[in-house]
């Protein structure tokens, strides 16, 4: 590695530690909340009665909206448009910065140095590129990860514990990278006439093997997962995860509060790892309506085998990736290959040249993505729906993830940006299910004296007792 290098490396590292000391003095500026209404009322629109209409109903719980907090997260997904442009275009730069520098070369000669027994030499240019990368990387996480999403109100860290979780993800990408190039390298290196077909069979493989031990075992590196107790929350979670035939016993919470002040919850994991998993956001600010109606939709993605189906869409993907990705490094080391003095496909220094053809890859194929993903979370509202019986808690969870997402975008935008399906078409799922089912909804004229929220809705299926409070609620 020659001195210029080395210096680069240490002008980069300076400057990031420069960065993070003005940052630290500036973090006390208080975010602005973007927080939707905790308490959603069924609107008079969408409560039972003879003249149910699903459009009003739906426009109804859009207008429970303020206009302030609906600008507010327009412009934070709006600007996430853009932010996928500039990070292709950064990684980009970043990837051929190392090319034509020939600093990737540089990299190469210095792991091997420390040995030329090809594992290891792997691995330690694999440790190489990923500090420089993320070096290199840094201003553009410390504005995407700290600073916009403090503007927006939804991060709840200062910038030190930050700083520290960007430090683990980057020993996690350390670990689970380093295997994965390791793998893939060895599989170039001997099968040089199929090796496009293993590599595509290896990044599938491991791409389970992550599913597989994510919940257990990267999760509780960032976060504390513990054991809900609370028998009033997984009463009915457990019973309508029966109901549907799902193995889980317990229910688990995340504290993903010290991170962002979003809502969320998943089943995840396969087998003997597979776990429900509420975050304590919903926990707290989640009607129990609206945590069976999320609930309802995540043991959809399950009971429908969304995982497998995900697994073969991008299997599909790789395959088509790695045939191109082959054709592609051919030519371009035919090409470039000596000024970048890159000795062939088995050679590690070809990592950048990997990574910017696979982010020009994705890039171009964000919308059918995107579209893959928003069909089956539309299929999985679906189940939740049926599943749950809650399409008030539905509204009320979609008004509430309208705190970071567009509610009402046009079609274009929707199938390009949307790996959800829009707040607004999932409302209207909603009320078009209620709709239908007016006969489940006890009418409020009959029942004296009850306020007119979501608690007019039934039990979940299969639930033996009735909908408790989440908790306290301010
Ligand atoms: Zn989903």
């Amino acid at each position: 590695m020659n001195r210029s290098f080395s210096r680069t490396v240490c002008f980069l590292l300076m400057s990031v530690c420069l960065g993070a000391g003005v940052l630290c003095a500036q973090q006390k500026a208080a975010p602005e909340s973007t927080a939707m209404p905790t308490v959603i009322p069924v609107p008079l629109e969408a409560q039972p009665s003879a003249h149910f209409d699903v459009e009003a109903a739906t426009r109804a719980y859009l207008n429970q909206i303020p206009p302030e907090a609906k600008k507010r997260s327009d412009a934070y997904f709006e600007g996430g448009y853009w932010l996928q442009l500039w990070d292709f275009l950064v990684g980009a730069g970043i990837s051929l910065l190392l090319l034509n520098l020939r600093w990737s070369a540089g990299l190469r000669n210095w792991a091997e140095r420390v040995t030329r027994f090809k594992p290891v030499h792997t691995f330690i240019y694999w440790a190489e590129y990923l500090v420089l990368t993320t070096l290199l990387g840094f201003p553009m996480t410390v504005y995407e990860g700290y600073i916009r999403e403090r503007q927006y109100g939804l991060a709840t860290q200062t910038f030190g514990p930050w700083l520290n979780d960007q430090f683990k993800g980057l020993l996690v990408g350390l670990v689970l990278g380093g295997i994965l190039v390791v793998v893939l390298f060895g599989v170039v290196r001997r099968l040089r006439r199929t090796w496009w077909i293993w590599g595509a069979v290896v990044v599938v493989l491991f791409t389970v093997f992550q599913a597989l031990i994510y919940p257990v075992y990267i999760l509780p590196v960032f976060n504390k997962v513990t054991r809900l107790d609370d028998p009033r929350i997984t009463g009915p979670i457990l019973s309508m995860a029966r109901a549907n035939g799902i193995p889980a016993r317990e229910v688990y919470q995340v504290d993903a509060s010290r991170q962002s002040t979003r809502i969320s919850a998943n089943v995840s994991g396969f087998g003997r790892t597979l776990r429900i998993t509420l975050n304590d956001n919903l926990l707290r600010r989640g009607s129990p309506e609206e945590i069976q109606a999320i609930m309802g939709h995540e043991m959809g993605h399950y009971v429908m085998g969304h995982v497998y189906s995900g697994i073969s869409f991008f299997g599909v993907l790789m395959v088509i990736f790695f045939a191109l990705l082959r054709w592609a490094l051919d030519a371009s080391l035919k090409r470039w290959g000596e000024r970048w003095q890159i000795r062939g496909i088995g050679d590690t220094a070809v990592l950048p040249l990997v990574v910017l053809l696979g982010s020009i890859f994705f890039f171009v194929l964000t919308p059918i993505m995107n579209t893959q993903s928003r069909n089956t979370e539309y299929e999985a509202d679906i189940f939740g729906l049926n599943a749950s019986r809650q399409p008030d808690g539905e509204a009320q969870a979609d008004i509430h993830l309208a705190e970071y997402r567009k509610m009402e975008p046009g079609p274009i935008e929707e199938w390009i940006f949307y790996d959800h399906p829009s707040g607004r078409t999932r409302i209207h799922s909603a009320m078009r299910w209620k709709a239908e089912n007016l006969q489940l909804f006890t009418p409020p004229a009959l029942k004296e004296g009850a306020p007119s929220g979501v608690e007019s809705g039934p039990p979940a299926a299969g639930s033996a007792q009735p909908a408790p409070k989440a908790g306290p609620k301010p």
